[in-house]
């Protein structure tokens, strides 16, 4: 398979409304890999974490050694660890897992008794020394039942989060055969229904020790296709939340949501430019599917392991499924009236787990092999002019092909024109007052990084 050589002023449009050819400019090294997410795969890793009976965060033995064909958390986790750790051997030395574990007393709310904590994690280290992102996919290995203080009886978790568990062992399955420019990390999270103590307990871990993180994909209920209640049934839309206004400014007093405010940014923190960037690359490489950007961090009365992160000033995310079926999640195995409750593999649909699966790895892999940012992105709003003038510096690591400058309508969800230079400024005629802009840098391979907003140039 040969890459398609395009020209590289193309414009690339996402929505019918500009009546273009959408062009669709695959990287082969990435589509190789999404034709090995395996839908058979994903529904192994289901079964083979069904089999632990529960997985309630608290169904951990004090000891925390129970092995594998043992019931509770403490045996899915080890045998979750030793998949990456065969994955790993498949890395060329790259790849490393580990159990990262801690002990947490009782907090007074969902946890009463000193908790063996752990998150498993595997590693595939970037090849390039000089760069030192980070980018994290994640869903939550624990499950629960009505009563959340429930850990005897058997939580079968195969949705919530089997889902996103086995979407990552998948990817760091397919991926740890590849190498990238920069890091992966693949995390299956502890305590996600305790209170999201395996994410809170990371991205702390990552602020401490300095992690370059740039961006988080939090996995948490991504393979059922129906609703409770309206009954649709729909395989071919995928959720993803980001909050608008972040969280980190709420506290802030050095008038940055002022700016925010007063630019009309709100729509551009970097939790809903991810999002906006996981859409383009997704659609491109995940056929039947269109990724569904939900303005908001999450659900009424939900929570998720991304807030952890975006509290924390990262940039994360949230993939959940179109439709969610109530009477499949958090529930007693029972029949009632008529209605089977319980959150089994039968009622999911690994077909749709594939491509949603997929679009994390198209996100990841296009993420991991694009140059860093491009430094010092501004806006010239010196003068009253009906033009735009953008300049900017090259990426600390990574080597650069060349530039997009991306615009938009202010009213408008996604990126509507690319411009392609291989300069480090562009003079465009259309007015800044009516557009949003953005700059990302190209790889040679033609892997777009995350868009930079220009900061207004007021001196
Ligand atoms: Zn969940």
């Amino acid at each position: 398979m040969k890459k398609l050589l395009l020209p590289v002023f193309v414009l690339f449009t996402t929505f019918s409304a500009f009546a273009q050819t959408a062009i669709v400019n695959r990287d082969t090294q990435i589509a190789d890999l999404i034709a090995q997410v395996s839908a058979d795969s994903l529904r192994a890793h289901i079964n083979g974490l069904v089999s632990f009976g529960t997985r309630h965060t608290l169904s951990v033995p004090a000891d925390a050694k129970a092995s594998v064909g043992t019931k509770g958390l403490g045996a899915a986790r080890q045998w979750i660890l030793g998949k990456f750790n065969q994955y790993a051997k498949q890395s060329g030395g790259r790849m490393t897992a580990t159990l990262d574990t801690w002990t947490l007393q009782p907090d007074g709310r969902r946890v009463d008794k000193p908790a063996n904590m752990g998150n498993v994690m595997a590693t595939l280290k970037g090849t390039d020394p000089a760069d030192d992102r980070i980018f994290i996919v994640q869903g939550h290995m624990d499950s629960r039942v009505t009563n959340v203080m429930n850990r005897e009886s058997d939580a079968p978790g195969a949705n919530d989060d089997g889902s996103g568990t086995a979407a990552v062992i998948e990817l760091c399955r397919v991926m740890s055969k590849s190498s990238f420019p920069a890091t992966v990390i693949f995390v299956t999270l502890t305590g996600e229904e305790q209170g999201l103590l395996g994410a809170e307990h990371l991205s702390e871990r990552a602020v401490k020790e300095k992690w370059n993180v740039e961006a988080v994909l939090n996995n948490d209920i991504m393979g059922s296709n129906n609703s409770s209640d309206t009954r649709i049934i729909d395989n071919t839309r995928l959720r993803v939340f980001s909050e608008g206004l972040p969280s980190v400014l709420l506290k802030d007093t050095t008038g940055r949501i002022g700016q925010i405010q007063r630019f009309g940014n709100e729509n551009d923190g970097k939790a809903r430019t991810l999002a906006r960037y996981l859409k383009e690359i997704g659609e491109r490489y995940v056929e039947n599917l269109d990724v569904v950007m939900v303005y908001r961090n999450d659900r009424y009365l939900r929570g998720g392991d991304h807030t952890p992160y975006v509290q924390r000033g990262f940039a994360a995310v949230r993939l959940t499924e179109m439709n969610e079926n109530y009477e499949h999640q958090h529930q007693d195995l029972r029949t009632q009236d008529g209605i089977e409750y319980g959150d089994y593999p039968k009622f999911m649909d690994f077909e749709y787990l594939r491509k949603n699966t997929a679009v994390n790895l198209a996100t990841l892999a296009n993420l991991a092999k694009s140059p860093t940012v491009p430094q010092q992105v501004t806006v010239d709003v010196r003068n009253l002019t009906n033009s735009t003038v953008l300049y900017w510096q090259a990426p600390k690591v990574g080597k650069v092909k060349g530039y997009y400058v991306l615009m938009r309508e202010t009213y408008w969800p996604v990126w509507q024109k690319k411009f392609f230079t291989t300069k480090l400024g562009m003079t465009l005629p259309y007015s800044k007052d009516n557009y949003y802009f953005a700059v990302q840098a190209v790889s040679e391979d033609g892997n777009e990084g995350l868009p930079v907003l220009p900061v207004p140039n007021l001196r």
